[in-house]
């Protein structure tokens, strides 16, 4: 309870970004606050742990903000799964849609193998299209799905439902 509360009042509210009717969930307090990212890692960590992952998977940008501290955490390799033409090496790519039009984001494929079970880690669960989409990456690269852990989980945008196929039971996690 102690530790939610701290993350919960590091979280800024920002109204009408990036657009109008939007409130943004701002994480650059609780980042700020050593004590408070100090308490996310862990609890991250704890997670991937616990659901025995053996990679950690962090989602551009801020999946690598908290991914790299959580992967060091948990003595576990870091994978940047970037948005397109990002990644020098050979890829393999996903896209997905947006509201309007689509996205792509890509893996090093040679940082994914059979036995690896991943664990995905980003600040914010929205609609799920991101989180979804490196879920399908990890699948196609013949790695085992370990879970997602998030900070924020923004329940009315349906994120959860979104991934409950390509998740095949493993957890969704929101602190
Ligand atoms: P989704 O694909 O709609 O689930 O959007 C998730 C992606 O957008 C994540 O990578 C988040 O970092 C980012 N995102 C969406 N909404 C917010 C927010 O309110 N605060 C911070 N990041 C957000």
């Amino acid at each position: 309870a102690g530790t939610t509360e701290l993350l919960l009042s590091r979280i800024r509210d920002v109204p009408d970004y990036p657009e109008p009717g939007v409130m943004f969930k701002d994480i650059t307090p609780l980042l700020a606050d050593p004590e408070a990212f100090a308490a996310l890692t862990e609890a991250l960590a704890g997670l991937a742990v616990r659901h025995g992952a053996t990679k950690i998977v962090g989602l551009e940008a801020r999946g690598f903000i908290l991914g790299a501290p959580v992967a060091l955490r948990a003595g576990l390799g870091f994978i940047p799964v970037r948005k397109a033409g990002k990644l020098p090496g050979a890829t393999l790519s996903q896209s997905y849609d947006l509201e309007y039009g689509s996205a792509e984001i890509e893996v090093h494929a040679e940082d994914l193998a059979a036995d690896d079970r991943v664990m995905v880690i980003d600040d914010v669960l929205a609609t799920g299209g991101t989180a979804e989409a490196s879920l399908r990456l990890i699948r196609r690269a013949g790695a085992q799905v370990a879970g997602v852990a998030v900070l924020m989980e923004l329940g009315f945008l349906g994120g959860r439902a979104k991934l409950e196929t390509a998740l095949e039971g493993a957890p969704l996690a929101a602190l």
